[in-house]
C-alpha cells in the first residue's frame, strides 16, 4: 500500500461522536488523519453515513452449511440444544479441508456484506473424519487463513483446545474426535497455526481458545492461559442450564463462579454466551473488563436463554456480538435481537439506551469497541491511528430518508437491515462496494458447489 485514499462522509460516527462533512485519510490500512467540516475534493470516495465496522467476535464457520437443516422436531420429545449438537456432529463428519475453505470464504464474505470488518474464528475442527491429524497438523487452520486471503476480512484465528467429552474427563464421543488434542499436541498445532498467519496482512491476529469447562481440564485451561500471553483468550462460558448443572456437579461451583475463583480474568478474556449467569455473577464478571461475547441470533435459535444486558451495562461491562452457529449472518439483526431480548424479558422499551445515546448508538458503539477488544484488533472506533474498519450506510436508501445521526443507526437496526450497508473497508481494504463483496460471484459459486456435494444430509 503506502498510498493514501480519502473517504468523504456526509456524516461519520467518530470516537468522540458524530461529525458532518468528514474527510478520512486512510494510509497503510489505518485512519491517518480526520478532517471535519470539509467539502469533498476531486478523487475522494464519497460516502453517506460512515460508521465503525465491528469485528464479529465468535464464529464456527463450517456450521453455516447446515443452516436451515435442523428446524424440525425429531424423535426426541424435547428437541433442544443437545439434540441440535448431535445433528451438528453428524453433519461435520463429511467435511473436507476444501469444503471448510469454501464455507469459510462464503461466511467471511457474508460478514463483510453485513457490515463486519473482521472475523474471530473459534476454530475447533482440526482433524480428519477418523480423528487422525492431517499430515500438516494445522491443515484446517490454513484453510481458514486461505479463506481470509480470498475475502480480505480481518482475521483473528483462535485454535481451540478440546480435550474431553465432559467435566469428568470422559473420552471424546464419536462426533468429537475431529476436535481433540492433548495439551502438547495442541501447543504444536497452535504454533503451526500462528505461523500460517504470517502471510496475511498486518492486522491479522493469532489468539487462543479453550472450548469450555466441559471440554477442557483445569490443567488444559492453565496451558491455554500460558500459551500466547497478551493475545485474545476466548472460552464458551455458560450457555445452557445443562452445562451449568454439569460444572456444578463436578466442581461444586457454577461455571462463572468457578472461573472467577480459578483464573485471573481480565481484559484479555472474551467469555462466549453469558446467558446462564446470576445477577451477582453478572456484576462481578462485568467488573473484570472481560468482554461478554454475545450471539443473540444463535442463542435465540438454540433456546439458550437471555443475557442480562441491562445489568451488565449498569455494571460497566464490555460486550460484542458474534454469529456463532452462523444460522444467519446479519449485524443489524444481531444487535436488534440483543435489544429485543431485554425488552421482552423486562416488558420495557429502549432497554440499553441512555439519556445521551439511542438504542442503536449504544448497540453499535458497544459492539465495535468490545468486538475490537475481543479480536485483539487496534480498531473499535473511527480515530486517528486505528485500523480503518469502516462501514457505510446508504443515505439514498428509503429507510434513511430524513434520518441522521443516532436516528439513522436506529432506522438501520430496527426498521431496515443489511441492505442499507453499501460499502465496507477492513483495515483500509475496500471489500464491499455498492452492497456486494468484490469477489461475491466466485466465492458464492464455489460455496454452491460445496453445498451440492454435501447435499441435505440431515
Ligand atoms: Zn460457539
Amino acid at each position: 500500500m503506502g498510498e493514501t485514499q480519502v473517504i468523504h462522509a456526509a456524516e461519520a460516527l467518530l470516537g468522540d461522536g458524530w461529525a458532518s462533512n468528514v474527510r478520512l485519510h486512510v494510509a497503510d490500512g489505518r485512519v491517518a488523519r480526520i478532517e471535519t467540516g470539509m467539502d469533498a475534493v476531486a478523487g475522494d470516495t464519497c460516502a453517506g453515513i460512515v460508521i465503525p465496522a465491528p469485528a464479529n467476535l465468535h464464529s464456527h464457520a463450517f456450521q453455516r452449511a447446515m443452516a436451515g437443516m435442523t428446524e424440525r422436531r425429531g424423535a426426541d420429545p424435547s428437541d433442544n440444544f443437545w439434540t441440535w449438537r448431535k445433528a451438528m456432529y453428524a453433519f461435520l463428519d463429511a467435511l473436507t479441508p476444501d469444503d471448510v475453505e469454501a464455507i469459510a470464504a462464503f461466511v467471511q464474505m457474508e460478514m463483510l456484506e453485513a457490515g463486519y470488518a473482521a472475523n474471530v474464528e473459534f476454530h475447533y475442527l482440526h482433524h480428519a473424519p477418523d480423528g487422525a491429524p492431517y499430515d500438516n497438523l494445522a491443515e484446517m487452520s490454513e484453510r481458514i487463513a486461505a479463506a481470509a486471503r480470498t475475502t480480505g476480512i480481518g482475521l483473528t484465528l483462535l485454535p481451540v483446545l478440546y480435550q474431553q467429552g465432559g467435566c469428568d474427563g470422559r473420552p471424546l464421543g464419536a462426533g468429537q474426535i475431529r476436535f481433540g488434542n492433548d495439551i502438547s499436541r495442541f501447543e504444536r498445532l497452535a504454533e503451526a497455526a500462528r505461523k500460517t498467519l504470517a502471510s496475511l496482512p498486518a492486522d491479522t491476529v493469532s489468539g487462543i481458545a479453550a472450548h469450555s469447562l466441559r471440554a477442557v481440564s483445569p490443567e488444559g485451561l492453565k496451558a491455554c492461559i500460558a500459551l500466547q500471553p497478551g493475545t485474545p483468550l476466548h472460552m464458551h462460558l455458560a450457555e445452557q442450564t445443562g452445562e451449568v448443572d454439569e460444572v456444578l456437579a463436578h466442581y461444586g461451583a457454577r461455571p462463572t463462579e468457578w472461573l472467577l475463583e480459578n483464573a485471573s480474568v481480565d481484559a484479555r478474556w472474551c467469555l462466549i454466551h453469558c446467558t446462564q449467569m446470576t445477577v451477582e455473577e453478572t456484576r462481578t464478571l462485568a467488573r473484570t473488563e472481560a468482554v461478554a461475547g454475545l450471539c443473540p441470533i444463535t442463542e435465540g435459535n438454540l433456546g439458550d436463554g437471555i443475557f442480562n444486558g441491562v445489568e451488565w451495562l449498569a455494571s460497566g461491562g464490555t460486550f460484542g456480538v458474534g454469529s456463532d452457529s452462523n444460522v444467519r449472518i446479519s449485524l443489524s439483526e444481531e444487535l436488534r435481537q440483543l435489544e429485543y431480548s431485554q425488552r421482552l424479558r423486562d416488558r420495557s422499551r429502549a432497554a440499553l439506551a441512555t439519556r445521551q445515546k439511542s438504542s442503536g448508538r449504544v448497540l453499535l458503539e458497544g459492539a465495535a469497541k468490545g468486538g475490537a477488544q475481543a479480536a485483539g484488533r487496534g480498531s473499535g472506533m473511527i480515530a486517528e491511528g486505528a485500523w480503518a474498519d469502516l462501514a457505510v450506510l446508504d443515505t439514498g436508501h428509503i429507510h434513511l430518508e430524513e434520518r441522521t445521526r443516532d436516528m439513522a443507526l436506529d432506522s438501520w437496526i430496527f426498521a431496515g437491515d443489511d441492505r442499507l450497508v453499501s460499502d465496507v473497508w477492513s483495515a483500509g481494504r475496500h471489500l464491499v462496494q455498492n452492497g456486494a463483496h468484490i469477489h461475491h460471484d466466485s466465492i458464492t459459486a464455489r460455496y454452491r458447489q460445496t453445498i451440492r456435494r454435501l447435499g441435505s444430509r440431515l
